[in-house]
Formats: C-alpha cells, structure tokens, sequence
C-alpha cells in the first residue's frame, strides 16, 4: 500500500450546527471522519458519512424545521492513525461541560443503510426501536444492542454519552476499504441519499422527543 510517516500537520474537525429551538444545550452530535487513506479519495471511508451528517443538516434546514435541542454534524480529523479529533472534541466537551445526549457516527460506507447499532441503556434502546416505522421504506429496520465509532468513543468513554453506529449493507465495503478503489464513482447516489434520509429521520426525532 505504499504506505509512509510523515512528520504531523496542523488539522482541524470541522463543525456545523443548528441550535436548538426550546433546550438549546442538549446537545445531538452525528459524525464521520474527514481524513483518508491517500491511495484513493476515501469516498466510501469516510467521505459518505460526513456527506451523510452534512446532508441531514441540509434536510432539515430545506424543510424549515426549527429542531428543539441542538443538532451538531462534526467531520473528526485523524480517524485513520490517531484518533485525534475524535479525542480532541472529547476533552473541549468535558471541558465546556457540554450536555451531550447521544453521538451517533456513520463510518461503515454510503451503502443502502439498514440499521443502527446502540450503546445505551435498555429504556433507550427500546425507545429507539419505537421509531422505526417512521424510517423511510426498506432502510432501517433494527436499533440491536452494541454500536458506536472510532471518532465518538473518547466522548462515550469521557462522559458516558449514550453511542450509535449507522449499518448500512457492507457486503462490498471490502472490496473498496483503504484501497485505491475507493473513489467518487463507487458510491451509488441513490444509496447515499436512502443513508442521509434515515440519519435525517434520527436526528430529528432525537431532537423532538430525547432519548
Ligand atoms: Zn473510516
């Protein structure tokens, strides 16, 4: 793979929001990593997930909706080899004391999703499953227990914020993981919409109802 070190650059996650409408400091965070393994464009690892995050924001600012607690979509740098801005974002929320009610990442590929993985309490879980008639037809259909990510899990291991985990059919992420294969034209656009639309659809009810 070609792989090589070299010495460490100045980086940055990237953060976007709409704050909240009536408990503005209930914080819903979804994220992906913005960094890639250089052999390809990493379109699938992870450019997917952050269009996913991005892509749910601009779903619910075209529908008008004014979310009661604060939705935030955080694309984390240094996922691949460090987890940095995974960490960093950790410690400033502790710091700041941030109320975070759940993160939730999409790091599996822009693939046709199918469900959520959940680190959370049973009553949470069972609340989430409650939801899944409201998922747009033939995405998600399961909350199963056991699910996070790479770039969320300082902040679950910092505070004990509530994790998910997007699933989506990976069947062909392997083929494409790390590799020169993952490039802009593997990602089918319509299975990348149907993963927007369902991480859209979470957030929204997270927003309305808590978790
Ligand atoms: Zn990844």
């Amino acid at each position: 793979m070609h792989g090589q070190w070299f010495d460490d650059a100045l980086s940055y996650n990237v953060i976007a929001e709409m704050k909240g409408n009536e408990l503005p400091d209930e914080i819903i965070v979804m994220g992906a990593h913005l960094d890639s393994w250089d052999v390809a464009a990493g379109a699938h690892d992870d450019g997917a997930g952050c269009m996913h995050a991005l892509g749910a924001l601009k779903l619910l600012v075209d529908q008008g909706i004014k979310p009661k607690r604060t939705i935030r979509a955080v694309m984390f740098i240094n996922e691949e080899n460090g987890t940095r801005g995974g960490e960093e974002y950790a410690d400033q929320a502790v710091q700041k004391k941030e109320k975070h009610i759940v993160a939730i990442e999409s790091d599996a590929g822009g693939f046709t999703p199918r469900g959520f993985g959940v680190t959370a309490s049973e009553p949470q879980r069972l609340k989430l499953e409650s939801w899944l008639s409201l998922f747009p037809k033939n995405t998600v259909d399961y909350m199963s227990k056991g699910g996070g990510g790479t770039d969320i899990g300082p902040l679950h291991r910092a505070d004990g914020t509530p994790m998910m985990g997007l699933n989506v059919d990976g069947q062909k992420m392997f083929d494409l993981h790390h590799s020169a294969n993952d490039v802009f034209e593997a990602v089918h656009p319509r299975e990348l919409e149907l993963g927007t639309a369902s991480m859209a659809t979470l957030v929204y009810l997270l927003s309305e109802y808590g978790l």
